[in-house]
C-alpha cells in the first residue's frame, strides 16, 4: 500500500514499529558482536604450546584484539600496557544517562574500562536529543539506560555494561554506588550532588563532579588523594549553586561529560593529576577555560568528612535531599505572599470560553522574549514581566480602549505565563497601579498545552 493513502496515525504507528524493531536487531547484533568477541579471546591454537600462547598474548597479559583496538592508548608513554590493564580492571559507574552522561559512558567504554554501570530512571524524550548524544531516535520512549548501554556495548562489545534502571535515592544508592570502584556526577541536580557526595565520603570512593548552567560548565573531583567532599566546598544550598540544567547547547554538557570521563581515566590508571582540591571552569562565550587552585581543603568541622562527623549510613538512608536542596531557594515574592482575590483567576478552559466567544479582550504573555518567540497563544501581546512596570503609562490607553469596547462584567484584560506564577504576580503590579480588572490564567500555558491544546509547542 502507498504510504501516501495511509492515514497520519497509522503512518506514526508504523513509523514507530520500524524504529523498535531496528532498535532491536540493533541490540541483537551487539549481543552477537559481544559473544564473538569471547569466541576470539578464549580460543587458543590447540597446536601452540602454553608459553608460545602467552607471548602470543603480549607481555602485558593484553590480547591481541585489545592490542589492536588500544593501540593509539597504549603508544602513549605515560598510558601504555599498565595504564590499560589498570582501566580493564576498574569499574565505574555513570549517574546520569543525559548531557553530561552521554560523553561519558561513550568515552569511557571506548577507551575500555572494565566494567561500566550506567544509572538513570528516565525515558528517553525527542527534546533529549540535541544534547544527550548518546541516544538515538529509535530509543524515544524506552529507558535511557537501555538506549544508553546499546550504544555503549554497540562502540566496544567487550567491556561489561550494566544497566540500573532507576533513580537513584538514599535508600538504593549505597547498594549501587558500593558495586564500583569511581562514581561519575552526571546528573545536574543540587539535590543528587550532596546525595552522591555524602554516600561516596561513606564508602570511600572518589567522585567526578561535573555540571553545567546555561553556557557554562564546571568540573572537580571529590574525595581522592585527601580533596573535599561538596559540603566542605559548600556546607548548605545556595540559590546559586542551582540553574536550569535544561537550557543550554548540547556542546556545554558535552565539553564537560568529555572532561568528566578524561578525569575518570585518569584516576582509575593513576596518571597525571585529577583535579583534586581544584575547579575547573568552561565558559562557551568566550571559549576560555580557568582553573581556580585550591577551591578549598577537606574542613575539618564538615558535617560529613570533618573530624567529629556523625553521618551514618543509617541516617544516610533518611536523609531528604530533595528538601534541602530546596532550603534556600531564591526568595521572590510570591503569590502566597501577596494573595489575588478569587476573581483574578481563570481557568485555561475558561479563557478558552472567552477566545471562542469571540469578546474583546487583551491576552498579554509575560514570559521572556525567548520564550515567547518559541511559541504562543494567537494574537496574544509579548510584554516581559521584568518590563510590566516601566511600561504601563504606555499601555494604558490600549487598556482603556479594550475596557471601553467590552460589554457586561466580565475581565477585559487576561495575562499568561509559562506556569502560572508570573501571570499572578502581573495581575498583582496592574492591580496596584490602578487595574482591577485583570485575570491570570491559571496553570499558564503548561495547562493550556495539557488541558486545551495539545498541539501548542511544548519546549519547557
Ligand atoms: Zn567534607
Amino acid at each position: 500500500m502507498a504510504m501516501g493513502v495511509i492515514g497520519g496515525g497509522r503512518t506514526e504507528a508504523i513509523m514507530r514499529e520500524i524504529a523498535s524493531l531496528r532498535a532491536q536487531r540493533d541490540e541483537l547484533d551487539s549481543r552477537i558482536r559481544f559473544l564473538e568477541s569471547q569466541l576470539r579471546v578464549g580460543a587458543a591454537p590447540t597446536t601452540l604450546p602454553p608459553s608460545l600462547h602467552a607471548a602470543a598474548r603480549g607481555g602485558g597479559g593484553l590480547s591481541p584484539d585489545m592490542v589492536r583496538r588500544y593501540s593509539h592508548q597504549l603508544l602513549l608513554p605515560d598510558f601504555g600496557v599498565q595504564g590499560q590493564r589498570r582501566l580493564s580492571r576498574s569499574s565505574v559507574l555513570v549517574v546520569g544517562a543525559g548531557g553530561l552522561g552521554s560523553a561519558v559512558a561513550l568515552y569511557l567504554a571506548a577507551c575500555g574500562v572494565g566494567s561500566l554501570g550506567i544509572v538513570d530512571g528516565d525515558d528517553v524524550e525527542l527534546g533529549n536529543l540535541h544534547r544527550q548524544v548518546v541516544h538515538a531516535e529509535a530509543y524515544v520512549g524506552q529507558p535511557k539506560v537501555k538506549s544508553a548501554a546499546a550504544a555503549c556495548r554497540a562502540i566496544n562489545s567487550s567491556i561489561n555494561v550494566l544497566e540500573h534502571h532507576l533513580k537513584l535515592k538514599p535508600k538504593n544508592a549505597l547498594d549501587v554506588v558500593r558495586q564500583y570502584d569511581i562514581v561519575v556526577d552526571a546528573t545536574n541536580s543540587l539535590a543528587s550532588r550532596y546525595m552522591l557526595s555524602d554516600c561516596c565520603v561513606l564508602l570511600n570512593k572518589p567522585l567526578i563532579s561535573g555540571s553545567t548552567t546555561g553556557l557554562e560548565g564546571q568540573l572537580t573531583v571529590y574525595k581522592h588523594n585527601g580533596s573535599p567532599c561538596y559540603r566542605c566546598h559548600f556546607p548548605n544550598p545556595t540559590a546559586c549553586q542551582s540553574g536550569s540544567a535544561n537550557c543550554t547547547l548540547g556542546v556545554v554538557p558535552g565539553v564537560i561529560g568529555c572532561l568528566q570521563a578524561l578525569e575518570t581515566i585518569k584516576v582509575a590508571t593513576r596518571v597525571g593529576e585529577p583535579l583534586c582540591g581544584r575547579m575547573l571552569h568552561f565558559d562557551a562565550l568566550s571559549s576560555s577555560f580557568k582553573t581556580v587552585n585550591k577551591i578549598h581543603q577537606r574542613s575539618s568541622t564538615c558535617t560529613v568528612c570533618g573530624d567529629n562527623s556523625n553521618l551514618t549510613q543509617d541516617a544516610f538512608v533518611m536523609f531528604d535531599y530533595d528538601s534541602f536542596a530546596q532550603s534556600t531557594k531564591s526568595s521572590k515574592p510570591t503569590a502566597i505572599q501577596n494573595p489575588l482575590p478569587k476573581n483574578a483567576r481563570i481557568t485555561c478552559r475558561e479563557y478558552k470560553r472567552v477566545l471562542d466567544s469571540g469578546r474583546a479582550h487583551l491576552l498579554l504573555d509575560v514570559r521572556p522574549v525567548h520564550h515567547f518567540q518559541i511559541a504562543s497563544i494567537a494574537n496574544s501581546v509579548n510584554i516581559p514581566l521584568h518590563e510590566l512596570q516601566e511600561r504601563l503609562p504606555r499601555l494604558r490607553d490600549a487598556l482603556s480602549e479594550v475596557a471601553d469596547v467590552s460589554h457586561g462584567n466580565h475581565r477585559p484584560l487576561y495575562f499568561v505565563c509559562q506556569s502560572g506564577d508570573d501571570s499572578v504576580a502581573a495581575v498583582g503590579i496592574l492591580r496596584e497601579n490602578g487595574f482591577p480588572y485583570a485575570s491570570a490564567i491559571a496553570g499558564g500555558l503548561e495547562c493550556w498545552a495539557r488541558e486545551v491544546d495539545p498541539g501548542f509547542p511544548v519546549y519547557w
